[in-house]
């Protein structure tokens, strides 16, 4: 697979080794130069050429010319009292995206983006608002795991006993829907999960989706063992429609596809609901919500919504969350309330992105952290 940017330098953290050593080797190079290289990038965390000191000088500067390692700039960032840091990742043609690290004591989740905007529109979103601009490619949906695997990996103790923490989990559950933009984001998966990549388990990498059928019986079929959470928010048809424009899939049939991803991967699927205060959290909304659940071997992941400035919906208080998970539980279904991490910075997902774009871009040294 081939991922090259528009001005043609080849995008390395999108490649795979097979594609880099034909790449080396029809231009005369040592075909075994491409595991090295790798090495450099994945395992050693170089982040230039002329850090990859067993290369030839002349093979790092025939590299610099045609291929890059990152292509993205950091050009905002805001770190929360909870240690949660987002960053905007801004790409040569200017489209930025959202990528966040998450540290919950040995666990670091990297929680990235699949496309600039969103397509799906979703009514409490600040994704949405815009619509969608480009699809990612594979090497840049894996350039956000590899800043926020840099990142965790320097964050680390200095006495060589130390192990060095690591990038432990993946959730696709930044800005953009995956499963629309398919090919790129399984690409990438593979990159993760490969033990020359990042060297993720597929069981810790997640990918959240509204809920595209015939993309998830796909996905089912890759032979990846990943989890897949769905976006229900409402298990009423018509209420459901209504908040995400893009939820007109009759519940059945996606309820069908996810039944079928459980079949083909032993995987658990894990129902998202934000909490929208009155709007899905009235009792007929557990009542209707416990229903679905029980068709499905499933989880329901409930998250109290994070408002977003200029949009009407609003976080609903803890009472009323758990007074929600009672009503399931009682109903013998497994939820769990989840802490909205990165409270006091732009939590919710595009938060950041439109804020930049707002007041011009905010460069890190403006924000120190
Ligand atoms: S909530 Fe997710 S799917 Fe909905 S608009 Fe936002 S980014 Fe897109």
């Amino acid at each position: 697979m081939s991922d090259v940017g528009s001005d043609v330098r080849l995008h390395l953290l999108g490649v795979h080794p097979a594609t880099l050593r034909a790449w080396l080797e029809a231009a005369g190079h040592a075909g075994y130069r491409a595991d090295q290289i790798l090495d450099w990038i994945y395992a050693k965390n170089a982040e230039s050429f002329g850090q990859m000191t067993n290369l030839s000088k002349g093979l790092r500067a025939w590299l610099e010319e045609r291929a890059e390692i990152g292509r993205s700039r950091i050009t905002a960032e805001s770190v929360s009292r909870d240690g949660t840091r987002k960053l905007l990742l801004t790409w040569p043609d200017n489209q930025s995206v959202e990528t966040v690290w998450i540290p919950e004591e040995d666990r670091h989740t990297a929680c990235l983006s699949s496309q600039v905007g969103c397509p799906v529109g979703c009514r409490f979103c600040a994704s949405g608002l815009d619509g969608v601009q480009r699809n990612l490619t594979a090497g840049e949906i894996v350039e956000q795991a590899w800043r926020i695997h840099r990142l965790v990996a320097s964050s680390g103790g200095t006495t060589p006993e130390e192990r060095p923490p690591r990038l432990s989990n993946v959730v696709l559950m930044g800005m953009g829907e995956p499963l629309a933009n398919y090919d790129a984001v399984v690409g990438a998966i593979r990159i993760l999960n490969a033990p020359w990549g990042l060297g993720i388990g597929a069981r810790k990498i997640t990918l959240s989706t509204v809920g595209l059928p015939k993309q998830i019986r796909r996905l089912a079929d890759e032979g990846l063992q990943l989890n897949l959470a769905l976006s229900l928010h409402a298990a009423d048809e018509t209420l459901r429609q209504e908040l995400i424009p893009w939820g007109k899939v009759p519940l059945a049939e996606l309820l069908g596809a996810c039944a079928y991803y459980f079949k083909k991967t032993g995987r658990e699927i894990t129902l998202e609901y934000v909490l929208l205060d009155g709007v899905n959290t009235r009792p007929q909304d557990a009542a209707k919500l416990a229903v679905v659940a029980g068709k499905l071997r499933c989880n329901v992941n409930l998250l109290r919504y994070n408002p977003v400035p200029g949009l009407a919906f609003r976080r609903p208080g803890g009472e009323a969350a758990q007074a929600f998970q009672a009503a399931l539980r009682e109903r013998g279904i497994n939820a769990h309330i989840r802490t909205s991490r990165g409270q006091d910075v732009e939590a919710a997902c595009g938060q950041l992105r439109r804020r930049a774009s707002e007041v011009g871009v905010l460069r890190p040294e403006e924000n120190p952290v």
